[in-house]
């Protein structure tokens, strides 16, 4: 086999290595890792952390001394090149890595704002824990801050900062918050929740430029004609899979690193997993990449049982939560495709579920404050099972009752 050399140390990486270790794996592991931290978790960035809650070492998986006991090297470096017949990578410090097989867990980096004046110190991003910690101790009560993109991040930072006494004003495209991931039942909820927060939302238009008095962000324009102050924007416009490493080295890749079933990709000694990774699902019948910690850490498992015996195609049940102000949202499955969609529970007491439905399979269940209804969804589609759109609709019927 060979030494395990992974590229990335996200939360795809930083399982994998974790996991080889619990599998038995023996031989070396290289964590490359090109952000100045020890490998950390990403979800609180936009929720806990930067309201202000706890430190950087609140965010570690593991303390230091959890790599030097499991002999996992983390490399603090960033891979430039591979260079495949020779299984070798080459590292920015001029360094390089002989690998028996290579994992890329690269993750994704942020789509940038392209319009005049994005280039600005006041024009933000939230990926990174440098990003977080910087608008952390940048936001205070008072400030104008305009949120571009009404996505999971764009409406995590925005219900953070009106917490934190900020003017918010998000700008969005769709007509809807969340469109492309979520049903119109939770696009409402979600919408009337942050605007009764005294958060404004605008839907269906664009930012078109950005306003500065030639030092700071004084104000954006609107598609429509408006302008809105600001001292500060941040953008969640969504990201890109970073898939240039593989793309050089001549890996198919397409809106992701091609991957197959077992995560495997062209070259049989180079795996991808994580938000990077666009693979193949028996599950769900077609080419997958999502941008979710489940996805990445049922990755890595995946690889890990992999490299030491156990293959078994990738088969995870996709989950999903997102924090919005008092508000928790859990989804589940597949929510996209679907025909149909049936609520269960009270929509005016803000604790309801959408279960979606294609061709009368169950296909995903959105859930609002129903952490119980999250927890059924995930048990019984990793069990392969379905109840009707009666059932999901009757809070009489006991949802575990179709469990076994
Ligand atoms: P990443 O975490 O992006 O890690 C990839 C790492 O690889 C990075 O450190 C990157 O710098 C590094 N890298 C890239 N190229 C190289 C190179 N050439 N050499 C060395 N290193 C390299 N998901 C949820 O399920 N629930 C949530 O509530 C949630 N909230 C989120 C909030 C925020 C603010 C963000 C940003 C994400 C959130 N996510 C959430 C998504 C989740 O964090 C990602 O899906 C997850 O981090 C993906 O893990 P990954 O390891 O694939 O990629």
């Amino acid at each position: 086999a060979g030494a395990v050399v992974i590229i990335g140390a996200g939360h795809a990486g930083y399982q994998l290595a974790a996991s080889l270790r619990q599998h038995g794996f023996s031989e070396r592991i290289a964590l490359v890792n090109d952000e100045g931290h020890l490998p950390y978790q990403r979800p609180p960035l936009s929720k806990a952390y930067l309201k202000g809650t706890g430190g950087p070492d609140s965010l570690m998986f593991r303390p230091e001394k959890f790599y030097h006991d499991q002999n996992i090297e983390l490399i603090s470096d960033r891979a430039v090149s591979i260079d495949r017949a020779a299984r070798k990578v080459a590292l920015g410090s001029g360094a390089s890595l002989d690998y028996g097989h290579l994992v890329l867990a690269t993750g994704a980096r942020n789509r940038l704002l392209d319009i005049p004046n994005a280039n600005l110190d006041s024009v933000r991003y939230l990926r990174t824990l440098d990003e977080s910690q910087s608008l952390r101790d940048y936001i205070t009560a008072g400030q104008r801050v305009v949120v571009i993109g009404a996505g999971f991040i764009g409406l995590e930072f925005a219900a953070t900062a009106r917490a934190k006494g900020l003017e918010v004003d998000v700008v969005e495209l769709a007509p809807r918050v969340m469109a492309r991931a979520v049903t119109a039942e939770i696009s409402q909820f979600f919408q009337s929740r942050h605007t009764a927060a005294g958060i404004r939302i605008h839907l269906g238009v664009q930012v078109t430029s950005i306003e500065s008095d030639g030092h700071k962000v004084t104000g954006v324009s609107l598609s429509d004609g408006r302008h809105l102050k600001a001292d500060l924007i941040v953008v969640g416009v969504g990201v890109l899979p970073n898939v240039e490493l593989a793309a050089q080295a001549g890996l198919p890749v397409g809106s992701g690193i091609i991957v197959n079933e077992h995560l495997l990709t062209a070259d049989p000694n180079i795996s991808a997993i994580g938000d990077c990774a666009l693979y193949e699902s028996p599950r769900f019948g077609g080419s997958l990449r999502l941008e979710s910690v489940q996805n990445a850490t049922d990755h890595a498992r995946c690889v890990a049982a992999r490299l030491t015996g156990d293959a078994k195609p990738y088969d995870g049940v996709p989950w999903f939560w997102s924090d919005q102000g008092p508000d928790k949202l859990q989804m589940v499955g597949l929510t996209t495709g679907y025909d149909r969609v049936v609520v269960r529970g009270d929509r005016a007491a803000g604790a309801f579920s959408a279960f979606c439905y294609s061709d009368g399979r169950l296909v995903g269940i959105e859930s609002v404050n129903r952490a119980g209804d999250h927890m059924f969804g995930r048990r019984l589609f990793a069990a392969g099972g379905s109840i009707t759109p009666e059932q999901a609709a009757d809070t009489g019927f006991d949802l575990k009752s179709a469990l076994t």
